[in-house]
């Protein structure tokens, strides 16, 4: 159903829920049925998050109308919705699946009417003062509708006491710390806005005299717009029709940390990501991985997709035969963070399936992007067994994950990852292999250090932003959480 500034029916908030933080963001401005390429451009990101998708778009008169609902973009929207979402403008959103909370309540963009029209906010990342701020929000007087921190971005807004527009997004933005690559608009005016970190990506591009905003360049790809270059860390971008402002920036934090884990896993591989292709930075994992973990092999094969490119690096470099051993069916969404965890092997096999031809009798290098908790590979380790494998070697794209994510990519806790408790041989134990090598750090950083400096937290445990919540002591479950 499309309603105008709509905010979806839900349940009252809860502080226990924890939605999910990955998302991807669109946005567009000065062209024609806007609607319709931030359709396409969600369907390019939609890896970036399957639980939710939305859309706002912005009539000449500033009216903005909105759909969003749980599910895929494909499902969510359809010609009949599009149509209605008129206007030159539009914001769109994808929500990354949750474990339990969220919902929809927390879809995106979040619209509301304030004293300067309608006002709607797409954000990608994770801010690590949200509870904080929304406390004092509460204490204020503020009602909120969900669970998500675009929300307190929205009461930000419309509760600064500066006259102009740009001067209450200038007042909103100083007060978040942490991660935001974020879309706004007020009327059919978009601003486009990344921390000073940069911590998630957001790209500029060019279409038909007007202008696309956007996660990923895939997203600019499937629009046929012209990429024009990365919105930069701390950059306050102003859009109206085609024309573009730079507003005062965020102050500069000491050195930019665009967050390495986009480039290991989360990102498609046919974008480029600060000024690197994904597809070639996963190769350049790969090829140091065979450098660094090399073994005597029969066969390269990937944990598919995330591996593939790293895979064909390992292949490369170890001159070793790349196979297709591993077989992935598409039509399932991604088995990580299921909400029961009891039958770990029929999420695997729901997901993949070995080729029992290419393995059987064979010594076998299986090439996997990251290891989270260990299950996935515990159970493809035990499929390529079952179809002969005679000895598989398991090597890690990345380091060790041992730190929980808070700006951003949706991580277990720190009990649950196996690399934060458990030596590299009492993993290969666990899992069952006949080795285990992961990529080191430093070579992981210098086979992109063209992109970097960048934030490794996860792998490292050092945090470039105040984790303000976690310091006050939210609870675990929900810290780093949008609240
Ligand atoms: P696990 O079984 O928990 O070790 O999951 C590892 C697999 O999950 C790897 O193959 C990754 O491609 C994938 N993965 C890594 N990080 C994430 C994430 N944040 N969300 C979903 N999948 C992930």
């Amino acid at each position: 159903m499309t309603r105008r500034f709509d905010v979806v029916d839900a349940p009252p908030a809860s502080l226990d829920d924890k939605p999910r933080d990955e998302c991807g963001v669109v946005a567009i401005s000065g062209i024609e049925k806007a609607a319709e390429l931030a359709f396409l451009g969600l369907y390019a990101l939609q890896h970036r998050g399957q639980e939710a998708a939305g859309m706002v778009a912005v009539d000449g008169d500033g009216n903005a109308r909105v759909h969003k609902g749980l599910g895929l973009v494909a499902d969510v929207f359809d010609a009949d919705t599009i149509r209605k979402l008129r206007g030159d403008a539009a914001l769109g959103h994808v929500r990354y699946s949750t474990a339990g909370g969220g919902g929809a309540r927390n879809a995106q963009p979040i619209v509301v009417r304030y004293s300067e029209g309608d006002l709607a906010v797409a954000h990608n990342g994770n801010l690590t003062n949200a509870h904080d701020l929304r406390q004092w929000l509460v204490r204020e007087g503020a009602i909120f509708q969900g669970t998500n921190d675009s929300e307190v971005v929205v009461h930000l807004v419309a509760r600064s006491r500066h006259e102009s527009i740009d001067l209450q997004i200038d007042d909103a933005l100083t007060h978040l710390e942490g991660a935001f690559s974020m879309v706004l608009s007020v009327g059919q005016t978009l601003y486009a806005v990344r921390d000073r970190r940069g911590f998630r990506p957001l790209v500029l591009g060019r279409k038909e005299g007007g202008i696309v905003v956007a996660s990923e360049t895939c997203a600019l790809d499937i629009l046929g717009a012209e990429y024009i270059r990365d919105i930069e860390p701390g950059e306050v971008l102003k859009i109206e029709g085609s024309k573009m402002t730079r507003l005062r920036p965020l102050p500069p934090a000491p050195q930019p940390s665009p967050c390495i884990f986009e480039l290991v896993y989360f990102a498609r591989p046919d974008s480029r990501l600060w000024g690197v292709s994904v597809d070639r930075a996963r190769r350049a994992f790969g090829r140091r991985l065979a450098l660094e973990h090399p073994v005597p092999a029969d066969c390269v094969i990937a944990v598919p997709d995330s591996a593939n490119s790293a895979a064909l690096g390992y292949a490369e470099a170890g001159e070793i035969p790349y196979e297709l051993g591993l077989l992935r069916n598409h039509y399932v969404g991604r088995t990580f963070l299921k909400p029961s965890q009891a039958d770990r092997d029929f999420g695997a096999r729901m997901k993949y399936n070995p080729v029992r031809e290419v393995l059987d009798g064979k010594r076998v290098v299986v090439v996997d992007d990251s290891l989270v908790r260990g299950t996935t590979s515990r159970s493809l380790v035990k499929f390529m067994k079952e179809a002969g494998a005679a000895e598989v070697h398991l090597r890690i794209a990345s380091p060790p994950v041992k730190s929980p994510c808070f700006y951003g990519i949706d991580m277990p806790s720190r009990e649950e990852l196996i690399g934060s408790s458990l030596s590299v041989p009492e993993i290969a134990d666990q899992l069952g292999v006949d080795s285990l090598g992961y990529l080191s750090l430093e070579g992981m950083e210098a086979a992109v250090a063209e992109a970097g400096p960048f934030c490794n937290a996860c792998f490292s445990g050092e945090y470039p932003a105040p984790l303000i919540d976690v310091e006050k002591g939210f609870a675990p479950g929900n810290v780093g959480a949008p609240c």
